[in-house]
């Protein structure tokens, strides 16, 4: 028996196949828009990361990344689950740019932990006396006057929990340049002809494709802190920042975003980060908003790459 639910699926399925046929044509061989994913596990090797009062950065996102990507396989298996690293080893952030780009990944992951710097204070502890000298010559003076002593002491940074970042709007230009070079590779593995990057359409595509990879990745990016979220977990929101770790984003021809997955300085969340449960708990969270946004992008398929 053919549920209801049945005939309204085909219908839409339909409707989206003929609208997309009539926004798109020529793409009448529609290809799942997600066939490759980049887990990168940021930081390792000789590049430990932040530190917390026992660990290391590297070694929590290579332990989350590695449980996201074993997820992933086992739940999209026609999907490509590809890793920047799989080991104790430091990949530039330039090669995994490169190596993202070179497999033609549809989206990218990395995986990262925060931290928050320790707070100094300062305590009045006391005067101590102080020698200064007034005057030149012979009537060069001594002088001593009582200065206030402090001591200083440090306490841990109570910043906690989750964010997800995306690069910066206002720096969309840069993202462009990758995109364009990546259409360009693809033309040139797809024709004999070299495309003209100074070509209006050619121009036109690269514009577009960036813009919509900003708004997948803003799309993803907010899932994901809404899978923390309803994972209990204190969400701090998406970001958007440039610098340093954050480069890798805007070299990556695709949707691409970085997750924080909690503030190693943070004790409570250094000992949750560390443990299996904690590190399955972060792999699911991630998971589940991979498999969302699947579906969201996947259910209004966009054109296919190449062209
Ligand atoms: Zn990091």
């Amino acid at each position: 028996m053919i549920k209801k639910t049945t005939y309204f699926l085909l219908i839409a399925t339909a409707f989206a196949l003929l609208t997309s046929f009539y926004t798109n044509p020529g793409a009448e061989k529609q290809k799942p828009v997600i066939r490759t994913i980049i887990v990168d596990a940021g930081h390792g090797g000789s590049d430990n990361g932040a530190r917390g009062d026992y660990s290391f950065e590297k070694d929590i996102c290579l332990g989350v990344a590695l449980k996201l990507g074993k997820k992933l396989e086992q739940e999209f298996p026609d999907v490509k689950i590809l890793y920047t690293r799989t080991r104790d080893e430091y990949p530039s952030i330039k090669a995994r740019a490169d190596f993202a780009n070179a497999n033609k990944g549809d989206l990218f992951v990395s995986i990262h932990v925060n931290a928050g710097a320790k707070i100094r204070h300062s305590k009045f502890s006391g005067y101590k006396t102080e020698v200064y000298y007034t005057g030149k010559g012979k009537k060069r003076k001594k002088h001593t006057r009582k200065v206030p002593k402090y001591t200083y002491y440090f306490t841990d940074n109570p910043s906690n929990g989750t964010e997800t970042y995306i690069w910066a709007a206002d720096r969309a230009d840069a993202k462009g340049e990758f995109v364009s070079e990546r259409m360009t590779e693809e033309v040139n593995d797809s024709t004999e002809y070299a495309p003209d990057i100074n070509d209006p359409e050619f121009k036109a595509k690269s514009l577009l494709w960036t813009k919509r990879y900003f708004d997948r990745s803003l799309m993803l990016a907010t899932m994901v802190e809404e899978e923390f979220i309803n994972g209990g977990r204190a969400s701090r929101g998406v970001k958007q920042r440039n610098e340093k770790g954050i480069w890798v984003l805007q070299a990556t021809a695709m949707p691409s975003i970085l997750v924080e997955t909690g503030f190693i300085s943070h004790r409570p969340e250094e000992d949750y980060l560390n443990s299996s449960k904690g590190q399955e708990e972060v792999a699911n969270n991630v998971l589940a908003a991979i498999k969302r946004y699947k579906s969201a992008t996947e259910g209004n398929p966009e054109p296919k790459q190449g062209f």
